[in-house]
């Protein structure tokens, strides 16, 4: 049997739901591949003078439910067949929070803290420049994912307006307050888990101030929750990031990690070059020093994987001691995993459902691109909520009514929006 890859994870999530809802072939063929990969060779002038090449990749999942929508990631690690599972997962996700858009993805394999800012720069607007004809407010909307940050969607903003001779704040999201971007966006994945947690602990009667949670990824998403979950009172006792991570018992203070990182880290191009490890300065009591596989596998309530794919496998599932999980990052549990945390009724909130608060706020930041409003900090997060609490209860209510799990029945709930968009468009016969 062909090895597993990030695409064929995907499709077997689909296929149980497929079964699901008993679909004919000429449905389920709508969801098999990618409207378009879009894949072209970026060259980039180094400051050393030397051309490198860098490929780079758009993938458009499908748009039934409206213009295709998805981050970009700058990683080592993107190729075109994880960049394709993710531009479907965004399909998903966004049928499951019932926002207006398709799904899609973009990457290039790169390592964004080996450039230069004027590396970085010219590489986020070659990257507008290779694939402009197939985005726009209307047609394709792009966003941050691992890597890129606001200033990048800036570039990208300003270099598509440049090509197209045109004023298009929505052709992206994510951008930086002072220029289209919306409040709350920064926090809004994090954000968005947060409200499904407080909602599920609410639910099964727990005390926060017993509750440990363990989080892998310290980037926009994973900093932001450990803040989050600690102001709310959760014992956060791990985190880390790609160079590793740290763990206390008793805790650790997700603040002062933070700021320890900004202040200590030397600024390399866009990026901070700080480490959550690097706490020998620190003097942190009680802490241990744990790699991102020995996080995942510490005594937690709550485990967070907020970095990377593929991260939980049938290997270190049966040593997970978690109760729950909420993945606020893209695809990191396999299927053969999940079936395990079936069998040791072990909660996983999807991705689709747990990250989306992401790209429903880049939903707020497209309207308002589009209308010229502004809208306050109260009214993103008072609409955040209202959003992703609707789509967590009615998750909830198939997971109970069809006796599945939370990501079976996330899946099931997109497929069946995005179904109905499709027959409307007439791309099945009715
Ligand atoms: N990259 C984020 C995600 O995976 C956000 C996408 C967006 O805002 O369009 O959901």
């Amino acid at each position: 049997m062909a090895k597993p890859t990030p695409y064929t994870r995907f499709q077997k999530n689909l296929k149980t739901v497929f079964a699901h809802l008993k679909l004919t072939k000429a449905e389920r063929s709508l969801f098999l591949e990618p409207h378009r990969i879009l894949k072209k060779d970026i060259r980039l002038k180094r400051d050393s003078g030397k051309e490198e090449k860098f490929p780079a990749f758009r993938v458009q999942y499908n748009n039934a439910r409206g213009p295709y929508k998805g981050g970009i990631r700058f990683h080592p690690q993107a190729d075109e067949d994880e960049v394709k599972a993710l531009a479907a997962l965004m399909a998903v996700k966004t049928a499951v929070v019932d926002i207006p858009f398709g799904g899609a993805k973009g990457g290039v394999q790169v390592d964004p803290k080996k450039l230069s800012k004027r590396e970085l720069q010219t590489l986020s607007r070659a990257y507008i420049r290779a694939f402009q004809e197939h985005i726009g407010p209307d047609i394709d909307c792009p966003a941050p994912d691992v890597n890129t940050t606001p200033t990048i969607m800036g570039w990208m903003r300003d270099e598509y307006e440049k090509l197209t001779g045109s004023y298009a704040p929505a052709v992206i999201t994510g951008k930086p307050l002072a220029y289209g971007g919306s409040r709350g966006r920064d926090t809004a994945t994090a954000r968005g888990g947060f409200f499904i947690l407080e909602e599920l602990m609410d639910f099964d009667a727990l005390d926060r101030s017993e509750l440990r949670v363990a989080i892998q990824g310290f980037g926009n998403a994973g900093a932001t929750m450990a803040r989050f979950l600690h102001e709310a009172g959760y014992t956060v006792v791990a985190v880390s990031d790609s160079q590793g991570g740290i763990y206390s018992e008793e805790g650790v203070d997700p603040v002062r990690i933070e700021k320890y990182k900004r202040k200590t880290g030397s600024v390399a191009g866009e990026y901070c070059e700080g480490s959550v490890c690097d706490t020998s300065k620190m003097k942190l009591d009680n802490v241990q020093h744990v790699s991102n596989e020995e996080l995942l596998e510490l005594p937690c309530d709550i485990l967070i994987p907020a970095a990377l794919d593929n991260v939980i496998t049938a290997k270190n599932a049966p040593k997970i001691k978690a109760r729950y999980i909420l993945e606020l990052a893209n695809g990191p549990t396999t299927p053969e995993a999940d079936a395990i945390f079936e069998k040791r009724a072990i909660r996983v909130i999807p991705d689709v459902l747990a990250n989306a608060g992401g790209v429903t706020v880049s939903y707020f930041e497209w309207s308002q691109g589009r209308s010229g409003e502004q809208w306050t900090d109260a009214q993103v997060d008072a609409e955040l909520k209202r959003i992703i609490l609707a789509a967590y209860r009615a998750v909830r209510r198939e997971v109970h009514r069809e006796k599945i799990s939370y990501r079976q029945a996330a899946f099931l709930l997109g497929v069946r929006r995005m179904l109905e968009a499709m027959r409307m468009r007439g791309w099945i016969d009715t």
